[in-house]
C-alpha cells in the first residue's frame, strides 16, 4: 500500500469566550487548526488534525503546520502508511525536530492502519480499558470565587476533574484560589492546580508549602527543567511535567532525576501517536502516573487523544481533556463529551472525519 496524496485544510476555530492562562499573562481567542488527509492506492483515506494553542502557549503555530508539511509531504508520497514508526523515521530525518508539525501525518497513519485491520486505534495502541474516561475541565485564571463558579459550571455538565489555571504576579492570591478551590471540592472529585510555568522556583516554593495541608497536585509550576527540579527537591505535593516534556529525552532526564510523579502527555506537543504511545509506556513502566490530552483542536484531536486515554490502563490515568465544547465551529465531528467523559469510538481507524463544508477546499494538495 502506498500513500498517492497528502491534502492540507485549514480551519479557524473561534473560543466560546477569552481564555487565560499563566496568571492572565496569555489571552487566547481563537484557534488555527490544520487537518491533513493522507490517500492510499488501495482506497484508504486516513486524517489527522494539528492544532496548537494559539501561538504563545507552546514554541508552536498553525501556519508552522503547513510550511512544515511543505517540506515533509512530497517524501512521504509512496510509501506504507501502515508502518507508522517508519513514516516517523523518515520525517525525523527530512525535517528534525518540529515534533507538531508531523503529528497530523502520524496520526493518519494510524487511522489507516485501524482501518486496514478493521479494529478501532485504541485496540491497536494497547487495547481498550474500561468505560468513558474522565475529562478534566479547564478552568481559566481568575479570582478565587469566579474560578468555584466555573468548577460548578462544569460539575453541573458531570466533569469531577479540573484544571484550575493560576500562577500569576501575587503569591497571596494563588493561596487564596487554591485554598478557596480545594474547600469547593466534592468527594470523588479532583481540582489540580495547573501552573503553565508562570511560577519562579521562590514563589512557588513558598506557595506549595503553605498549602502542604491540602491532597493536591501541581502541575509545571516553573519554565525550566532545573527549576521545577529545584521545586520539587523542596516541596511534598505530586509534580506534574506538561509543557517541559517535549521528547522521549526529557521523560527519561525527569524519571532519572524523579523530578515528576505527573506527566501530561499532549500527543501533538511529542509528535503524534507514535511517540505519545512510547512515552506513555515508559511513564507505565516506571509508575509514572498520566494526563493524556492535545494542545487543542475539534473533535478530531478530542477523538485520537481519547484513543492513547482509552488504552492506557485506568489505574494510571488521571484523565483526558476536550476542546472541542470549548469551540464554537465545528471542523470535525467523532467522539464527543458525555456528562464529563469521553470514550474512543469503535469504529475501525479514528472514528472522527471533518466536516467538508466547513473545511472548504485544500490549501495544498501533494501527489
Ligand atoms: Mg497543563
Amino acid at each position: 500500500m502506498k500513500i498517492t496524496r497528502i491534502s492540507v485544510y485549514q480551519a479557524d476555530l473561534p473560543l466560546k469566550k477569552p481564555y487565560f492562562l499563566s496568571g492572565g499573562k496569555l489571552r487566547f481567542d481563537a484557534l488555527d487548526s490544520t487537518m491533513v488527509s493522507v490517500e492510499t492506492d488501495a482506497g484508504f483515506t486516513g486524517w489527522g488534525e494539528g492544532c496548537p494553542w494559539g501561538v504563545t502557549y507552546l514554541p508552536a503555530f498553525g501556519r508552522g503546520i503547513r510550511a512544515g508539511l511543505e517540506e515533509l509531504s512530497p517524501q512521504l508520497i509512496g510509501l506504507d502508511p501502515r508502518v507508522p514508526a517508519r513514516i516517523n523515521r523518515v520525517m525525523d530525518l527530512a525535517l528534525p525536530g518540529h515534533p507538531y508539525i508531523k503529528a497530523p501525518v502520524d496520526i493518519a497513519c494510524w487511522d489507516i492502519f485501524g482501518q486496514v485491520c478493521g479494529l478501532p486505534v485504541c485496540e491497536l495502541l494497547g487495547g481498550r480499558y474500561g468505560g468513558p474516561v474522565p475529562i478534566a475541565s479547564s478552568v481559566s485564571t481568575g479570582t478565587p470565587e469566579e474560578m468555584v463558579r466555573t468548577v460548578e459550571d462544569f460539575r453541573a455538565d458531570g466533569y469531577r476533574l479540573h484544571s484550575a489555571k493560576i500562577g500569576g504576579a501575587d503569591p497571596d492570591l494563588d493561596v487564596a484560589r487554591i485554598r478557596h478551590l480545594n474547600a469547593a471540592q466534592e468527594s470523588g472529585e479532583t481540582i489540580f492546580l495547573d501552573l503553565n510555568r508562570s511560577w519562579l522556583p521562590a514563589d512557588a516554593i513558598a506557595v506549595m508549602n503553605q498549602v502542604r495541608d491540602l491532597r493536591v497536585f501541581f502541575e509545571q509550576p516553573c519554565e525550566t527543567f532545573e527549576e521545577n527540579l529545584q521545586v520539587r527537591r523542596a516541596t511534598s505535593h505530586p509534580i506534574s511535567l506538561d509543557e517541559g516534556i517535549k521528547e522521549m529525552a526529557d521523560l527519561v532526564r525527569a524519571q532519572a532525576e524523579r523530578a515528576a510523579e505527573i506527566v501530561n502527555i499532549k500527543v501533538s506537543r511529542v509528535g503524534g501517536l507514535t511517540k505519545a504511545k512510547l512515552m506513555r509506556d515508559f511513564c507505565l513502566a516506571c509508575g509514572i502516573k498520566l494526563l493524556i490530552m492535545d494542545t487543542g483542536g475539534g473533535a478530531m484531536s478530542d477523538t485520537m487523544t481519547a484513543h492513547l486515554a482509552q488504552s492506557t490502563p485506568r489505574d494510571a490515568l488521571i484523565g483526558t481533556w476536550d476542546c472541542a465544547s470549548m469551540l464554537t465551529v465545528a471542523a470535525s465531528r467523532g467522539a464527543a463529551a458525555e456528562n464529563g467523559h469521553i470514550s474512543a469510538p469503535d469504529a475501525p481507524g479514528l472514528g472522527a472525519v471533518p466536516v467538508m463544508d466547513v473545511l472548504g477546499d485544500p490549501v495544498a494538495v501533494y501527489q
